[in-house]
């Protein structure tokens, strides 16, 4: 989600990058390009406008500080208005004192409901809680024999019973409060599309369960129709905030852009691909930075805190930044790279990388020759593949079943990402993150 939109602002950006002041008129044609990039992120039409006009208000009255320049200026305005309409601030779930905290989904069917439950239970089972899944969702017939799946997946029970909904919903209500479950996390039914019938339901349910949380979840390849359903099932049911799923996908965005400021409601979380793992809290502001190719270096850290051996990771950080990285640091990081799932949905959150880069295609499986040449190289020439001849070339290139093109590649590859990381490292804001990860 969001490249085409990366794409747009990295252009508005280049090209006001080099003035050194900003005239009436490049505002007015950075804003226009602005309003267009939005417009064709798929952003609602009344939101693109408020947004253009605060930026406007802020650049028109900006007394620009002597520490950036006018383009840097005009990239942190950009920032802060689209970390407002993300949501401001990520939001915190607060416990409720007497146990259980309950979480009603809703959604139309097909948004992602029935997984996003599953997702949310492993999510509270790593904060060390307690939940119960509860399948209300009898519409569907495998609906609940999903939910017992991905119950399962994440260690959570799941409570059901061929009943009706709310009798359901209040049931479940009692067995967590039966067995001592803290969280307590209610799958209701959804529909194609919105009716009354639907509503009815999903109204009752929330009476008799009384939910500290009421999520809506909502598909981000739906784009405005997302929004329009979240308005609706605000008006029945007073939504806490917005689950959005599926931002994997190439979804232009406009979902994401907009359910803040139409509905009035946060994203507080974000699902990001189908297995478990992947789903986490909204944060605003790294979104932000991901949009405007910042890259999100915190996302990046807690997935690799997760996965990545701590110490070596320090150390191999330290290495970088020194330029003292080899190339047997690069195999020992790719294979920790590897847990951390796959490549392509990691490559967005590195800062700074060329739009190329960016926006190629990444494949997991590119990374089997690499580690086969590197396992063909002596440890002295991985640690210094200057001292790597022609010869040598040839031999790892046969030890290693690929050509002697490949081997050269990766060793020319090696030699500027050396250089690109000694560069970032400099750079005043990217180095301060990189030293906050160490
Ligand atoms: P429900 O009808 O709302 O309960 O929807 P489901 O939970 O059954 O999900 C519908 C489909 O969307 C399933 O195939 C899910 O695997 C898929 N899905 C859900 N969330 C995501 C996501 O974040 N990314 C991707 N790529 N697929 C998702």
């Amino acid at each position: 989600m969001f490249e085409s939109l990366t794409d747009r602002f990295d252009g508005i950006f280049t090209r006001l990058r080099g003035k050194g002041r900003l005239s009436e008129a490049d505002v007015d044609e950075a804003l226009r390009e602005i309003r267009l990039a939005l417009l064709q992120a798929d952003v609602n039409l009344r939101v693109v406008r408020d947004f253009v006009t605060r930026v406007r208000d802020q650049l028109v009255g900006a007394d620009l500080s002597a520490s950036l320049t006018p383009g840097q200026q005009v990239v942190k305005v950009v920032h802060d208005e689209l970390r407002a309409i993300l949501g401001g601030e990520a939001l915190r779930i607060t416990f409720a004192p007497r146990p259980p905290t309950v979480i009603l989904l809703a959604g139309l069917q097909g948004a992602g409901k029935t997984t996003t439950a599953g997702k949310l239970a492993a999510w509270f089972r790593k904060q060390g809680r307690q939940p119960l899944l509860v399948g209300a969702d009898l519409q569907r017939p495998a609906a609940v024999e999903q939910l017992r799946i991905l119950g399962a997946e994440a260690g959570v029970p799941v409570f059901s019973e061929a009943s009706d909904p709310v009798t359901v919903a209040s049931r479940g209500l009692d067995e967590a409060r039966r067995l001592g479950k803290d969280v307590l996390i209610v799958d209701t039914a959804g529909r194609l599309s919105i009716d009354a019938e639907l509503m009815d339901e999903v109204r009752r349910v929330s009476e008799v369960t009384d939910p500290h949380y009421t999520f809506l979840v909502i598909d981000a390849m739906t784009g405005q129709d997302a929004v329009s359903t979240a308005e609706a099932f605000h008006k029945t049911l007073a939504l806490d905030g917005v689950i959005i799923t599926k931002i994997d996908g190439d979804a232009r965005g406009g979902a994401a852009l907009s359910v803040k400021e139409v509905v009035g409601r946060p994203i507080v979380f974000a699902s990001t691909g189908e297995k478990q793992s992947d789903f986490d809290l909204f944060h605003p502001d790294r979104m932000a930075d991901r949009i405007l190719g910042m890259g999100d270096v915190l996302s990046l850290i807690e997935k690799a805190e997760a996965v990545v051996d701590q110490a070596e990771a320090e150390r191999a950080m330290s290495r970088l930044q020194e330029g003292s990285f080899t190339l047997e640091d690069f195999l020992e990081q790719m294979q920790q790279l590897k847990k951390m799932g796959p490549l392509s949905g990691l490559v967005g959150m590195i800062p700074g990388l060329p739009k190329e880069i960016r926006n190629a295609e990444v494949d997991d499986d590119a990374m089997k020759p690499i580690e086969a040449i590197i396992h063909s190289m002596t440890p002295e020439e991985r640690r210094n593949p200057g001292i790597i001849n022609g010869s040598r070339r040839s031999r790892i290139a046969r030890g290693s079943g690929t050509t002697t093109a490949e081997v050269n590649g990766l060793l020319d590859r090696f030699k500027q990402m050396q250089s690109y990381m000694k560069g970032l490292s400099n750079l005043p804001g990217i180095g301060r993150r990189m030293s906050k990860a160490t």
